[in-house]
């Protein structure tokens, strides 16, 4: 699946924006700085992919990319930018929990956390907001390369921990690098499980 191209097809600003469901869709987010845009490159093998979404000032919009036409990628929004106001937090939430609700082909989002830093309260809100939702998410480490393995052993215990309790998540963590590659193979085969025949 992910030996085919990946094609950036429309972006949305607002909930009323939203294309029409079609395909099956897999939705990625995190804080920002998570790594979200290397991590979406190296899983389609494109380099520049998600830097489509990257033009100043245009970031906070839902980016969506066709997979073969098997399978739909949305980039959401980072949140939690500690410079971003409260009306923008709000919007954010607005725009993506209206997305979430009301995506009948949204088959999973994949919720990405920073394996070097602690779960910080706008991750939290986003847990809680899956969960009210009852969207499926999985917990995706990020930047593992680079943390010691004891630290990482830890990070990976605390997500398993937060895969337990939030009744929304699935039960498998995965671990990931951009840099290294590790994990990547593991997310494709997670997504191409998703995807249409
Ligand atoms: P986004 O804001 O979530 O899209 O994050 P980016 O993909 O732009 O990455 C944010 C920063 O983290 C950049 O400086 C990246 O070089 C770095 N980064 C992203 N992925 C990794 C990774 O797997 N390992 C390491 N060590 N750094 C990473």
């Amino acid at each position: 699946l992910f030996a085919r191209p990946c094609t950036f097809f429309y972006a949305a600003q607002k909930s009323d924006q939203l294309p029409p469901p079609g395909l099956p869709e897999v939705a990625f987010c995190g804080r920002s700085n998570v790594g979200k845009s290397s991590l979406l490159n190296a899983l389609t093998g494109q380099k520049a992919l998600a830097r489509v979404s990257q033009t100043p000032g245009r970031t906070r919009q839902l980016n969506f990319f066709n997979l073969a036409e098997r399978l739909v990628l949305v980039d959401l929004p980072g949140y939690g930018y500690a410079k971003a106001s409260k009306d923008m937090q709000r919007d954010w939430q607005g725009v993506m929990f209206d997305y979430l609700r009301g995506r009948p082909n949204l088959m999973r989002v994949m919720l990405l956390l920073d394996a070097r830093i602690e779960t910080k309260s706008a991750d939290r809100a986003a847990m809680d907001l899956l969960n009210t939702a009852a969207v499926a998410f999985q917990i995706v480490l990020t930047k593992a390369d680079d943390v010691g393995p004891v630290k990482l052993a830890a990070r990976i215990e605390e997500a398993k921990d937060l895969a337990r309790r939030n009744t929304a998540a699935h039960p498998l963590v995965l671990v990931t690098s951009s840099e290294s590659g590790q994990g990547i193979d593991e997310l494709r085969a997670e997504i191409a499980s998703l995807a249409v025949a």
